[in-house]
């Protein structure tokens, strides 16, 4: 039977708007306290008592880019979005961004005028620019409710919490705790324990020792974590849970369903797994949380690979990585300590860093279309010989076209051993001006390098 239960509520807005402030304020003074022997990590999600008793589930949203994943996978995550605005600071491109977001998901928006303690904040003027952007507010014609909060000073945070337990009402927002489990993915870790998959549950109860199917991967469940850290049995409709058992994690905003069938039409979208030689640049990447560094990957452009990507600050063994790979490091959120920035600039290695997804992708595209070259053909070395005081490489073309004018790349496992200048190109005894795919061909280059059968020839743009 349904019944109501708690609603699950994510945060959006421009960066330095406040969501971070209005999250913490929010549960510095609604969780309760941390009980012994709860884990202190955090599950992604933590859950909060308005004053009449009912809880209030907020997702610790790595921002848009997560939520924008997420909504792409088709996973309706949210009930209630928070649309946090600085009144100080009015509509912002991200904050459109949000709105965008928030209308795609049909998802039911409340806006959060924050920093109204600032003597330099201006209400009246956000709310003027969110109606020009469409929003209609309650009172003014529409049903989109507004507070006015100060995360600083704790205002207005009580009239929130109560005005969301009222539009979950309103929106008849309930659950099934006898349904066929249905959650959904917030974040993912490994620790000692193996796994970590925290996960909201939509609908249905989650059960220590059911067995639980997501994408590509199945978990008979074998310790479950509730938001205050301590363990439980089950997890009912509404609430978040941090889930032992994995063997695979699951991808962030992918659901985690009792029934295998719910799983199984979601297809992964595999990134082009290409060849180093293939790909124009090779990156590492670091960020901040796991839902980010997902939503990032799934935007890196075709031509970049990204040689690992993984959560946290930028260390030495990155800079390490990043000189024998000749790649570079990316930031999403992530810090970097001064010893590991002089490190890098002493390797000559450069770290990028970025708040703002497309910024990231921008540069990407920016570097790679600066350093484009385009190859034309590859040929493979099958035999060298001598001739007069040279070595001839005996190849045969791979695909596309060796031509005599253009620059030769040698490429060893991937690796670029040197560029050099065609000076004989022949097919049998004859003088050729190019080779194309199939062909049995000999080239004599300079310089020689110390090239070997089992190289690669990669003609390029010059
Ligand atoms: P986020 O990027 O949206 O998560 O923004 P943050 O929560 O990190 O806040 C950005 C800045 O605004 C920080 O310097 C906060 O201290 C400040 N800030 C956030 N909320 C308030 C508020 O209610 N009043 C004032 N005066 N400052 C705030």
């Amino acid at each position: 039977m349904k019944k109501p239960r708690p609603p699950i509520v994510s945060v959006l807005g421009h960066v330095d708007h406040g969501k971070t402030s209005l999250l913490d304020a929010i549960r510095k003074t609604r969780v309760a306290a941390k009980e012994a022997g709860g884990i202190t990590q955090s599950i992604g999600a933590s859950v909060v008592k308005e004053k009449s008793g009912r809880d209030i589930t907020f997702v610790d949203t790595p921002g848009h880019a997560a939520f924008n994943n997420m909504r792409s996978r088709g996973a309706r995550l949210a009930d209630i979005v928070l649309l946090v605005i600085a009144a100080d600071d009015g509509v912002k491109p991200q904050t459109k961004e949000a709105l965008g977001f928030i209308q795609q998901a049909g998802v039911k928006m409340v806006v959060v005028l924050t920093k109204i303690d600032l003597a330099t904040s201006q209400p009246e003027v956000a709310i003027g620019q969110l109606e020009k952007e469409g929003v209609l507010f309650e009172g003014r014609g529409g049903d989109t409710p507004l507070v006015k909060v100060s995360a600083k000073e704790g205002k207005g945070l009580d009239e929130l919490l109560e005005l969301l337990v009222l539009v979950a009402e309103v929106q008849g927002i309930s659950g099934d705790s006898e349904a066929i489990l249905e959650s959904v993915v917030i974040e993912t870790n490994k620790d000692n324990r193996g796994p970590l998959v925290s996960l909201v549950v939509k609908n249905g109860t989650l059960k220590v020792g059911s067995w639980v199917y997501a994408e590509g991967t199945a978990a008979k469940v074998r310790g479950i974590f509730d938001a205050s850290g301590m363990s439980v049995k089950q997890v009912l409709p509404g609430y978040p849970a941090l889930v032992l058992g994995f063997e695979t994690l699951p991808e962030v905003g992918s659901v985690v369903s009792g029934n295998k069938e719910k799983v199984g039409i979601q297809v992964k979208a595999e990134k082009k797994n290409s060849s180093r030689s293939e790909s124009e640049l090779t990156i590492i990447l670091k960020a901040k949380s796991a839902g980010s560094l997902e939503a990032l990957i799934a935007n890196i452009p075709e031509n970049v690979e990204v040689l690992t990507g993984s959560v946290g600050e930028v260390n030495e063994s990155d800079v390490m990585l990043a000189k024998d790979a000749g790649s570079l490091i990316f930031v999403f959120e992530s810090k970097v300590a001064n010893q590991v920035k002089k490190l890098a600039d002493n390797d000559g290695i450069k770290i990028y860093e970025f708040d703002i997804i497309y910024k990231l992708v921008d540069k990407l595209k920016e570097i790679t279309e600066s350093a484009h070259e385009k190859v034309l053909g590859k040929a493979n070395i099958l035999q060298s010989f001598p001739f007069n005081d040279k070595q001839v490489a005996g190849c045969k073309v791979k695909n596309g076209t060796i031509a005599r004018n253009k620059v030769l790349v040698i490429e060893r496992d991937d690796k670029e051993l040197g560029r050099v200048k065609i000076i004989s190109l022949k097919k049998q005894k004859d003088d050729v001006q190019s080779v194309s795919q199939g062909e049995e061909f000999g080239v004599i280059f300079v310089p020689q390098l110390d090239f070997r059968v089992g190289d690669m020839l990669v003609s390029v743009e010059n």
